[in-house]
């Protein structure tokens, strides 16, 4: 079963359809890319996934129709994205800004905490959050404010914050951009090795060798609408990709 689904998902501003009737599957255990000029629909696709306003279509979560449930919903059901600009608190450090993550997404028992009992959602906040760090070996900057560390650590930085809330579906919008070149393999590796760990990836990326890298499965988005999807080389030699954006 695929684990996120759009079928004929529509988003307009005034009278610009942004999102024009997409039907998008996004299964388990692969890499799915998103490509497209801009202004083509990439972010607003991923805020209707994420759960910003749908005006028509239908939103899938697993089994679970979450058309209508709000972005902290769909978050503490597995889903976790990041943002084509950096989202991280500035004024946060690097655990911190995941612990925020962590326990938006497991919780923390009021009562627990009120009556000073041991809180069982503390534990998997604290793994998930050591988890993600070592992951994106950010362990060193674990302490450091967010806000002044370099471009390439602070889209890593947001990457571990998505994973932190240990997601089953991860959206990443551009997560390369601001990456040096050592940076963007190391993404490369994870977004392969996150994805033999069973997790559905949506990329939307304007780095092409990492996208034909990574992914297993490309889409390409053009005015609102998916004009063409398959395999990277099929991609590669399709007329109407190359066309609108290759
Ligand atoms: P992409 O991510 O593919 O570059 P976007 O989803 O950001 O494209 O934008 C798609 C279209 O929707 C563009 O024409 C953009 O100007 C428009 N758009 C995006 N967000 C808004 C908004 N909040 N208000 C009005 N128009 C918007
Ligand atoms: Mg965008």
């Amino acid at each position: 079963m695929s684990a996120l689904r759009a079928e004929g998902v529509v988003r307009r501003f005034g009278g610009l359809r942004a999102v024009d009737g997409v039907d998008l599957t996004v299964p388990s255990g692969v890499v799915t890319a998103l490509i497209g000029p801009n202004g083509a629909g990439k972010s607003t696709l991923f805020d209707c996934l994420a759960g910003g306003r749908v005006d028509a279509g239908r939103v899938h979560l697993g089994a679970r129709d979450v058309t209508r449930l709000p972005a902290h919903r769909r978050a503490r059901l597995g889903l976790a994205r990041t943002f084509q600009a950096v989202s991280v608190f500035p004024g946060l450090t690097v655990v911190d800004n995941l612990r925020v993550a962590a326990e938006n997404r497991f919780g923390s028992s009021a009562p627990a905490r009120l009556l000073g009992l041991p809180d069982p959602a503390r534990g998997r906040t604290r793994d998930a959050v050591e988890a993600a760090l070592d992951r994106l070996a950010l362990t060193e900057h674990a302490d450091t404010p967010a806000g002044e560390l370099p471009a390439g650590i602070l889209r890593m930085v947001e990457l571990a914050r998505a994973l932190a809330a240990s997601p089953s579906v991860l959206l990443l919008d551009e997560p390369a951009s601001g990456l040096d070149d050592a940076q963007t393999e190391r993404l490369r590796r994870e977004l392969r090795a996150l994805a033999a760990d069973g997790l559905a990836i949506l990329l939307v990326e304007h780095d092409m060798d990492l996208v034909f890298g990574v992914a297993d499965t490309v889409h390409v988005m053009a005015a609102g609408r998916i004009v063409a999807a398959g395999t990277p080389d099929e991609i590669r030699r399709d007329a109407r990709a190359r066309e609108v954006y290759l």
